[in-house]
């Protein structure tokens, strides 16, 4: 991921430059520089050849300041414990940027689960959630799908965590299966959420739907609901990719027969996808088109200081965790690029995870309509206040949301004060 690059770092970085903007001093908010907790697994698995394979895992928990910590699992070759870090420190400001009452956390096992069986992959899961049992649960830290895992794999969770306490415990975990008190509309959440917020921001720069054009990095879960969402909502799309390349077609791709080709089928990908007029680019040629939005959806580190020069997009609109670094950052600032930050734009997944703990420890059903209103609602006034905070103190998007997200965490470290 780059020579140099530690995401950590990036995000300790942001964090100091929005403390001393508040006007904090270094003691109020030297706690939160720090994970509260972290936990390292080795996870023996039985391969199907009779082979033993032995996976690293985490399981990392930034702040419970504000609630109990919250974010996904993420099953990826890449993963790593500063990684890990970042990402749960992420889900920190991300939670107060949209006002939820969670802290932040992040898991991760080094694994690349297209390589595994389905029974390799549910005995990694379960063994895994086993390991991190004694500090996971409704109350302290309610794990959700990311990168590589799924609902299937948020069932297998809730299974093994349940039968480890000897009864049903559907809000260990968010992002479950329907049929296990999973909530409606969460599998689209996240892109919902970023479809949302493009449109807020189409709003505020008066630029119209009709003539915005639309280039998405990743096609996964996030990726392609945001492609499909933004299409239905009548922005074109000229641009898509995945791990494989990307496909890219002036007038408009055909979002739903690309949906259709990548979900008909295990583990396809879009280099293999043909149709007419649509041509095969790379991921660094899609990150340069000359397009209104362009949303990376796919990892960190994707916008760095080697390619920062070549976005040519006037919005980018963070659908993935830290796709841009801070160096890129301060490029696309001095080129009038709006940079709506990661912990706003793709808060929709930790809303609706929000709204499927709720339902599950009330014992209550929302409907989809409701759960999507709300989600509108709250993604909405995150964007306003942060938008007004950026134009009123003429500063980047990123640091508004941070200056906002900082505050939130800080005061509520302060209110609960140090134990003993
Ligand atoms: P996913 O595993 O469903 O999809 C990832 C996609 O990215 C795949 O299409 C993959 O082929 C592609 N990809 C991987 N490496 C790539 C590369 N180098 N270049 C281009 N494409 C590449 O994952 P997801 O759940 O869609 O998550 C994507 C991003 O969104 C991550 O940063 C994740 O942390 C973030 N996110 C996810 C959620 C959620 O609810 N799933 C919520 C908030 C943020």
């Amino acid at each position: 991921m780059g020579d140099n690059y530690n995401p950590y770092n990036e995000v300790l970085e942001i964090v100091r430059q929005a403390a001393d903007l508040l006007g904090y001093a270094p003691k109020e908010y030297e706690a939160i520089k720090y994970p509260e907790r972290e936990l390292k697994v080795s996870v023996p698995v039985e391969m199907d050849d009779g082979s033993v394979r032995v996976f690293e895992g985490f399981r990392i928990q930034h702040s419970t300041s504000r609630g109990p910590a919250k974010g996904g699992i993420r099953y990826h070759e890449g993963v790593n414990q500063d990684e890990v870090k970042a990402l749960a420190a992420w889900m920190t400001f991300k939670a107060a940027v949209v006002g939820i009452p969670y802290g932040g956390g992040k898991g991760g096992v080094v694994v690349d689960p297209a390589k595994l069986s389905e029974r390799e992959l549910r005995c990694l899961t379960r063994r895994f959630t086993a390991m991190i049992s004694p500090i996971i649960g409704p109350d302290q830290d309610i794990p959700a799908p990311d990168v590589g895992t799924n609902a299937k794999v948020m069932g297998w969770m809730m299974d093994t965590y349940s039968m480890l306490k000897g009864h049903c415990v559907p809000g260990v975990v968010t992002g479950k299966p329907l049929e296990i008190g999973g909530a409606l509309g969460r599998k689209d959440a996240t892109g919902r959420g970023v479809m949302f917020t493009a449109l807020n921001v189409l709003e505020v720069l008066r630029m119209g739907r009709g003539e915005a054009t639309v280039a998405v990095q990743g096609f996964g879960n996030v990726g392609e609901t945001t492609a499909r969402l933004l299409h239905q909502a009548g922005i074109k799309v000229i641009a898509v990719s995945d791990v494989s390349g990307g496909l890219y077609k002036q007038e408009g791709l055909d979002i739903p027969d690309i949906c259709r080709y990548i979900t008909t089928g295990e583990n396809r990908l879009l280099k293999d996808y043909r149709a007419d007029g649509v041509v095969h680019i790379s991921n660094r040629e899609l990150l340069g088109l000359d397009v209104t939005i362009l949303i990376p959806a796919a990892l960190e580190n994707q916008i760095n200081k080697d390619n920062a020069d070549e976005v040519k997009a006037r919005i980018v609109l963070e659908a993935a965790n830290g796709p841009t670094t801070n160096e890129a950052d301060k490029i696309l600032f001095k080129k009038n690029i709006v940079v709506i930050p990661d912990i706003l734009a793709n808060a929709g997944g930790v809303i609706v995870s929000y709204f499927e703990w709720v339902q599950n420890i009330q014992e209550v059903m929302w409907s989809e309509e409701k759960i999507n209103r709300k989600l509108e609602e709250i993604m909405g006034n995150a964007f306003l206040s942060v938008w007004d905070t950026a134009t009123g103190r003429k500063i980047s998007p990123r640091m508004a949301a941070y200056l906002i997200a900082v505050k939130r965490v800080v005061e509520a470290k302060k209110i609960r004060g140090i134990w003993p």
